[in-house]
């Protein structure tokens, strides 16, 4: 295929020899005259281009044999491949028909089928040859009627030699150069094709302008957003597809184009009106344009634009920059929005001789729903809670999230406490209403603390401390409740920190030791079980009991520490007791989900009642229904682990915690341990105590044993073993004792 760079070589030959050989133009029409018609008119532009290598297939059609041999020879002398020659009309369309040729030298008198008839005959055939016609009829009739039949050139007989050849050459580059411009137009019509192609197909819109900023040029894309047809948009204003806002904008921007290319973003509409997106819009004059199809001369004379589709991206920023000051989930404000919003309401409050409230809002069971019920139901009750909170507030206060289930309140403008402490209690009444999730009636209670602007602190951080300390205080009073803050409760704090100090020197420094709890057989009176619990010989306040500072030590991550001490203090104790030949009870631990969930604890276990001999059948864990909260999964493996191994599984404090009671269908327990606020409650021998009565028939339903805990009177061990409640560990059967008043107790074997 010819390349275009090519054809406008061609172009520039034929334009730049058509001078040079004009002169030597010399084509005979009507006895070699110069040529006046049209039909010679294609050879003007192409006259005296050389023709190189001369390959053109002609025929000579003359019923003038001694005509016909003496312009073969001629031809022939002048470099064209020996030409075919036939006499008559018929033998020439025969031959046209059968191979191609390029040229015809037609005679118009021939014997049988005239060369008018041959000529009418290749035009309807549409056979591309060229024809000079030779004739010895001179009238002006027959040379119009051979060029009406399209011939490319006529030459009257007797032809002078030099003036045919020169015809013959001309009409044949004529005929190249009409080939090479069929081609070249149809490689521009391909090449245009394409473009139209890729501007169609391009994701992008494109379009031109003109120096009115109309459209002069659009991509069918543009055309489907705008929801108008490409010859709608034609001439109409570009601003007319330009969302009203975007407005003043793109006309600044589009008067600042002729300075050079800019962008801008906007928002594009539809015909209907409606917005199809926001578009970065990329405007370039294009005098800068590289290309000379457009006018040019430095002047201005439109715009090349092209505007791509960014509402995914712009979404997405936007998102971003929401997410930058708000909570996910609840959409409500974060942290930093609140501190922003807090900062000014600081500032207003002190112009205006005004208070503003600062609160901090703990869910109070949202842990324990969220791990019972998982997270999905979790985030539910969560933006149940955030609406309620909301509901209670005005427009100007604001509720923000600023973590798992912390919220802060800001109430602006207000004028006493009081007005804090009401809306404070009404947030705190609200939350206690049951929550509907999953079908279940769900208690959520909220603690609130609040730090008011000016009296309890006069910056962010101050107030946002105070409010936060003020809820811990709620909390650790019982929760379910709101308070503000006071400068006492700096020194709490500080007392906390204090305690958090002397655990972890106590642990050090052995300040911890073992009591034991009989477990017993209440018909017997035999001691079927020991609990082992902790015990703080704390330097100034003396002997402290788990219940002062487990969860302490849980929180600051030392539980770990303190279980491996409790059950290498346990083990050793009980190869003492062997030893000395005492019967050796089954020993309870308890062991916190931290420690259970830690990978090495299987292992680690094992490995302690190895180094002591400990018979695995004779350590009982006590782990919560908490337990289960976590990764189900993994504690249900870890726990048939353990129960594979024969160690026993006691549930401590039974029917305190959210639960299903499902898991006791597929966990190892062996053991329900009743808690003892239910056994408190027992306060006949006849009490009716439902829950007890429930527990103790899934023990008997599941095969379990169970054990009452706090069991502190005898009428509560008669009504316990009333209902078939054997074991018992209270008060009545004896407090936790030291090491060595167990071992007085135990009896030898
Ligand atoms: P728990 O496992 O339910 O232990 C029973 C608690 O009830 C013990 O409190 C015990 O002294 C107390 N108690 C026993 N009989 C009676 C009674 O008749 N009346 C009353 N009012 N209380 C009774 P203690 O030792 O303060 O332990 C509290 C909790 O701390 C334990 O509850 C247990 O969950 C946890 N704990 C104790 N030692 C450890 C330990 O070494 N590791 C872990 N992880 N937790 C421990
Ligand atoms: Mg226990
Ligand atoms: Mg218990």
């Amino acid at each position: 295929m010819q390349r275009p760079g090519g054809n406008a070589n061609i172009f520039a030959n034929v334009l730049a020899t058509r001078a040079e050989h004009s002169a030597a133009f010399a084509v005979s029409f009507s006895s070699g005259a110069m040529p006046k018609s049209s039909a010679s008119s294609g050879a003007n532009q192409s006259e005296a281009l050389p023709v190189q290598v001369k390959t053109h297939r002609l025929l000579v059609v003359d019923d003038d044999a001694g005509f016909r041999e003496s312009l073969c020879f001629l031809l022939k002398r002048k470099g064209y491949p020996a030409p075919l020659a036939c006499a008559g009309g018929r033998e020439s369309i025969k031959l046209l028909m059968e191979m191609p040729f390029d040229l015809v030298l037609l005679d118009l008198l021939l014997p049988d089928v005239s060369g008018l008839e041959v000529l009418g005959m290749l035009r309807q055939a549409s056979l591309d040859v060229a024809v000079v016609v030779i004739s010895g009829d001179s009238t002006i009739e027959s040379a119009i009627g051979a060029l009406r039949l399209g011939v490319d050139d006529y030459v009257r007989k007797p032809y002078v030699s030099e003036m045919l050849l020169h015809t013959i050459e001309n009409v044949l580059r004529r005929r190249e150069l009409e080939k090479s411009q069929r081609q070249l137009a149809a490689e521009l019509e391909r090449s245009e094709r394409k473009y139209h192609f890729l501007v169609d197909a391009s994701p992008d819109l494109i379009f031109m302008l003109d120096e009115q900023f109309n459209f002069s040029f659009v991509s069918k894309r543009v055309a489907s957003q705008s929801g108008c047809g490409v010859d709608d948009l034609l001439r109409k204003p570009f601003l007319s597809i330009v969302h009203e806002e975007d407005l003043e904008r793109t006309r600044y921007t589009l008067e600042r184009v002729s300075q050079g290319a800019c962008s801008t973003e906007l928002r594009l509409i539809r015909r209907d009106e409606t917005v199809c997106g926001h578009f970065e819009v990329s405007l370039i004059p294009v005098d800068s344009f590289p290309t000379n199809s457009f006018k040019g001369n430095g002047r201005r004379c439109g715009i090349y634009g092209v505007a791509r589709d960014i509402s995914v991206q712009k979404l997405n920023n936007d998102r971003l920059a929401f997410l930058a000051f708000h909570d996910a989930l609840t959409g409500l404000p974060n942290r930093a929005l609140y501190c922003d919003r807090l900062g000014l309401a600081i500032v207003q409050a002190k112009r205006n001789r005004m208070k503003v409230a600062s609160m901090f809002v703990d869910l109070d069971r949202f842990k324990l729903a969220n791990d019972t019920f998982g997270h999905q139901k979790g985030d539910e009750l969560l933006k149940e809670a955030a609406g309620r909170l909301q509901n209670s507030l005005r427009e100007t206060d604001t509720l923000a999230r600023i973590g798992g289930d912390e919220f802060t309140i800001l109430l602006p403008g207000l004028r006493t406490r009081e007005d804090a402490a009401c809306v404070a209690d009404k947030l705190v009444s609200d939350m206690a209403k049951p929550f509907a999730l999953a079908g279940i009636e769900v208690f959520l209670t909220a603690s609130v603390g609040i730090a008011m602007y000016p009296d309890d602190g006069e910056d962010i951080e101050t107030l946002l401390r105070h409010a936060d300390l003020a809820m811990y205080h709620v909390k650790s009073r019982g929760k379910n409740g709101a308070g503000f803050f006071s400068s006492t409760m700096g020194e709490h704090t500080s007392r906390r920190l204090l305690f958090e100090n002397e655990i972890r020197r106590g642990l050090e420094s052995r300040e911890f030791e073992l009591h034991y709890q009989c477990q017993v057989d209440s018909i017997t009176q035999k001691t079927v079980g020991l609990e082992a619990l902790s015990r703080w010989q704390h330097p100034s306040k003396g002997l402290l009991s788990a219940g002062s500072f487990v969860p302490m030590v849980e929180e600051i991550g030392l539980m770990p520490a303190l279980t491996y001490w409790v059950l290498q203090t346990a083990c050793q104790d009980m190869q003492r007791w062997r030893d000395q030949g005492l019967d050796m009870p089954r020993m309870s631990v308890n062991i916190s989900p931290c420690v259970l969930e830690q990978d090495d604890f299987h292992d680690r276990l094992l490995g302690i009642l190895h180094e002591h001999s400990i018979p695995h059948e004779h350590i009982e864990i006590e782990i919560t229904e908490n337990v289960l909260v976590g990764d189900r999964q993994k504690v249900t493996d870890r726990l048939l682990r353990l129960s594979r191994e024969r160690i026993r599984i006691a549930i401590d404090d039974f029917g305190t915690q959210y639960s299903s009671l499902g898991y006791l269908r597929y966990l190892p327990v062996n053991t329900l341990k009743i808690d003892q606020s239910f056994v408190r409650e027992i306060e006949r021998v006849d009490d009716t105590s439902p829950i007890i009565r429930a527990i103790v028939a899934i023990a008997a339903g599941l095969d379990l044993d169970v054990v009452a805990e706090g069991v502190e009177t005898e009428v509560q061990a008669g009504f316990l073993r009333k209902l078939g409640c054997r074991k018992m560990q209270g008060f009545l059967y004896g407090q936790p004792l030291s090491v060595e008043k167990t071992e007085a107790l135990l009896v030898p074997l």
